[in-house]
């Protein structure tokens, strides 16, 4: 089975005549069940950002609408919770065999609306694929615990229950895999859902909520609204929405955990990243090179994970600055469906002239540009928000561009003269997300491993973004809550433990032996 109704119209938007003027289609709500158009006024355009073409319009969604989403998936819940565990399961099962089936068709929905390139979209699809598979085997994450004769002839045990209705809140950045970071071990659990996709590329999400239905899902258990900062300030609000996850920036994010958290909701908050990489001076040349343009300058660096910092323990010789320099140089940017594209263009125009201003402050501030992408043209897409790879050296924690997060292909050289001082740095920036270590050394790597002050750690390893069997660990300012999203954390972020003590009094048992009905 592939994609049904009119989400073809996404997916053949990747080809190099994608739709245009041609046709604007609505991006569909899901509602108890079914794909239906907004009677909203109020509309945005999903646009390219290789052409700027307008690919589909999304709905604001209306307040009634955005009700009878969450009046939906709270009357699918009784039915759902109590549908046997594998019974659930077996729906992953079939889900995951269907995003298979239509890899390439999600994959080109994402470089269309998003600009990654098609390999980039296909790792996206599979990051959130690995995701459908550990829901498969979420049965052991929900069991409980007992304890037998807590006193005489009692005993206590506690068991997982899901929460209820539950919702999410995605970027752009990974159309496809944050949402599937969400609904999938939610729903198995036994929650109901109401997923808000990023405004500027919701058509993997909606294509994905398609084939869970195909795959079994009963309606209204997985429901879609669209919108921006109304329908986010509604599932803050909503008393019937049990749990929020949230995936994007520091400000969208502190404010939702704030307004979610006042309205007695847990919330889990993926936020903001400036992700370090630091460099020994006894690391392997090729492959840290290697390693630190891909992480720097892939997916144009519109990466929560993507190293957007490198420490030179020891100072950026010749040695490091010119292969890195040659890397950066060989990639080729152009339109994602292009088959020699290694980086896309950034999701917007605004997008783009805030990372340029961002370069411009830091050679203001006396950082050296040695590379710079501002002024690239791509022969065919003048119109694409398109930033070369850039890499600005001798910059600073002190530097504009150096503690904002600039979301583009541009790499920030630092230097520290020890580990120690390199840990400073690290350890200094708000946020904690992922960070990397490039050695021959197991003890600088051990050292580095235990001291430093951030959540996801890669041992000669650029992007350590954990699978699913483990949990997306970010720290301090890249986080707000308890339970990190997927693994076992993300299991009882989306359960509540029941405790029941239980005694079953002896002399019932005597009754019974002897014939006679049991005391009531
Ligand atoms: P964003 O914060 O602009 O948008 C994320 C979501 O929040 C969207 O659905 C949007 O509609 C909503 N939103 C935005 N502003 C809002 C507001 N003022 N009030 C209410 N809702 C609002 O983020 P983005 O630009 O789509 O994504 C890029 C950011 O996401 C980067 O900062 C990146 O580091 C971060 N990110 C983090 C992770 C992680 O796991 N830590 C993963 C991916 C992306």
């Amino acid at each position: 089975p592939g994609l049904s109704w009119g989400l073809r119209l996404f997916a053949s938007a990747a080809a190099p005549n994608p739709l245009g003027s041609v046709a604007s289609p609505k991006v569909k709500l899901l509602i108890d069940g079914e794909f239906v158009d907004s009677t909203t006024e109020n509309w945005l355009d999903v646009v390219n950002p290789a052409t700027q073409d307008v690919l589909s319009r999304l709905p604001l969604t209306t307040k009634a609408e955005f009700d009878s989403a969450v009046t939906a998936a709270a009357k699918a819940f009784p039915k759902w919770r109590s549908t046997p565990v594998p019974t659930r399961v077996r729906v992953m099962f079939k889900f995951q065999e269907l995003i298979r089936a239509n890899m390439d068709e999600l994959a080109r929905s994402v470089t269309a609306e998003q600009g990654k390139t098609l390999a980039d979209a296909r790792g996206d699809v599979f990051r959130g694929l690995e995701v459908v598979e550990t829901a498969c085997g979420i049965a052991p994450y929900l069991s409980g615990e007992l304890v037998e004769n807590v006193a005489g002839g009692i005993d206590c045990y506690s068991i997982r229950q899901p929460l209820g209705v539950v919702a999410g809140i995605c970027p752009f950045n990974f159309p496809a895999m944050v949402p599937l970071w969400m609904f999938p071990l939610a729903v198995t659990a036994g929650n109901t859902f109401v997923l808000k996709p990023s405004e500027r590329d919701p058509g993997a999400a909606v294509m994905l909520a398609d084939l869970a239905m195909q795959a079994g899902l009963p309606k209204g258990v997985l429901n879609i609204v669209h919108g921006s900062r109304d329908v986010v300030n509604w599932m803050c609000d909503d008393p019937a929405i049990k749990a929020l996850s949230f995936v994007g920036s520091d400000t969208a994010g502190r404010y939702i955990y704030s307004r979610g958290c006042a309205a007695g909701k847990r919330v889990q908050a993926n936020l903001g990243a400036k992700n370090h990489a630091v460099v020994m001076p006894d690391a392997d040349v090729d492959s840290t090179v290697k390693a630190l343009a891909g992480a720097a300058f892939g997916a144009a660096g519109q990466r929560c994970m993507a190293i957007s910092a490198a420490i030179f323990v020891g100072g950026l010789t010749d040695r490091w600055s010119e292969p890195l320099l040659a890397a950066a140089r060989s990639l080729r940017l152009n339109a994602g469906w292009e088959k020699d594209a290694d980086v896309g263009p950034l999701i917007s125009p605004e997008a783009k002239a805030r990372a340029e201003r961002l370069i411009a402050s830091g050679a203001a501030a006396g950082a050296r540009v040695l590379l710079d992408g501002r002024g690239v043209v791509v022969p065919g897409y003048e119109r694409g928000n398109f930033l070369g790879p850039t890499v600005l050296a001798g910059v600073t924690p002190n530097m504009e561009c150096y503690r904002e997060e600039i979301f583009g292909p541009v790499l920030s050289c630092l230097e520290a003269s020890s580990l120690d001082e390199a840990l400073q740095i690290v350890n200094g920036n708000e946020h904690g997300n992922g960070t990397a270590i490039f050695t021959r050394s197991g003890a600088a790597a051990r050292k580095f491993q235990s001291e430093v002050d951030v959540g996801m750690v890669g041992i000669n390893v650029p992007i350590p973004v954990p699978l699913p069997f483990f949990s997306f660990s970010g720290w301090r300012g890249s986080f707000a809550g308890d339970l990190h999203m997927y693994g076992r954390a993300g299991v009882q972020f989306y359960t509540q433990t029941k405790t029941v003590t239980s005694k079953w009094p002896a002399e019932d048992l005597k009754v019974i032996s002897a014939g006679a009905a049991p005391v009531a």
